[in-house]
């Protein structure tokens, strides 16, 4: 009923996300918010968006962000849309010019925005890993081969398809049981989402391929193009979220313990 969108990645701040520089200027009961989000997921057909800023410039990266609630339909918002590998355009630029936001539309305390953010994050990965509306997973799987054929080849690797589907849906029950005890899904949420993106492309890519020369001729605008659709659009999964770097980071240092990577441009 109400959409949302997340306004978080800058032309200069993507995985290196606490470096972003909208600003937000204190005004008489609330703030003012100007600068420019990129790769903002349909901008273009939502009533709010969340919205980190930067309140204290002074403050190390970290501590200087606040996360405002931003009605999309204020004065000063413009949006325009990007077209994307698969012919559609999701995501959008975002340019805010002195943006009004109420004291009320606060999420937390000012200047720690940072913490709350990185708890929208980890849901997200979670969410965005689960298949279904985004990309091809083991209900599409199934539904491409079932009733067909196999070879003894295909059995073997849409076996293992199916295995590793199933494997990575436990991971994602353990991550929600996790969540309604009320905790934090944190970095296992990573692996969640490393795993998930990954079985999502290997799902659209052999579908693709077990289709043949007959892949080619699928047209992207019609429903028979759902399977090139698929795997175009597979691409973009290992990036938004979290890119797969960033999760084998957060992995490391948070689950295994290992050194911290050094930060970006040092
Ligand atoms: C389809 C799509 C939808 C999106 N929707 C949204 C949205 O709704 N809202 C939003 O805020 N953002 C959105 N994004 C943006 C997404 O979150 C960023 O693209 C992502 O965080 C990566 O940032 P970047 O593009 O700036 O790449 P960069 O951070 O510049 O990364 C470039 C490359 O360097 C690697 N890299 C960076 N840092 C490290 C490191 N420390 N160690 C090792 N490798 C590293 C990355 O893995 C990547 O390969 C979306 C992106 C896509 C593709």
């Amino acid at each position: 009923q109400m959409v949302w969108c997340q306004l978080f990645s800058e032309p200069g701040a993507g995985s290196d996300l606490a470096s972003l520089s909208m600003k937000a200027e204190r005004v008489e009961g609330g703030w003012k918010l100007t600068g420019q989000k990129i790769w903002t997921s349909v901008a273009q057909h939502a009533q709010w968006g969340f919205c980190i800023a930067r309140t204290d410039p002074s403050a190390p990266k970290h501590d200087g962000i606040t996360y405002f609630l931003l009605d999309m339909k204020s004065e000063g918002i413009d949006v325009r849309p990007l077209k994307e590998l698969t012919g559609e355009a999701i995501f959008n630029e975002v340019f805010l010019d002195e943006v009004f936001v109420p004291d009320d539309c606060v999420v937390g305390e000012v200047n720690k925005g940072w913490q709350v953010a990185r708890n929208t994050l980890s849901n997200e990965r979670v969410s965005l890993s689960r298949g279904g509306g985004l990309g091809a997973g083991l209900p599409e799987l199934l539904e491409f081969f079932g009733g067909r054929e196999l070879d003894e080849a295909a059995r073997v690797e849409v076996g293992k398809l199916v295995a590793q589907g199933q494997s990575i849906d436990l991971l994602g029950l353990r991550t929600t049981v996790k969540q309604l005890s009320g905790l934090n899904p944190g970095a296992e949420a990573s692996v969640r989402k490393l795993l998930g993106v990954q079985f999502n492309q290997d799902v659209a890519d052999y579908v693709w391929a077990a289709q043949g020369t007959s892949a080619v001729l699928e047209d992207m605008r019609g429903l028979s193009g759902k399977w090139a659709r698929y795997m175009l659009f597979s691409r973009a999964m290992t990036i938004y979220g979290g890119t797969t770097e960033v999760q084998l980071n957060i992995i490391a240092e948070r689950l295994l313990g290992l050194p911290r990577d050094p930060e970006p441009g040092k």
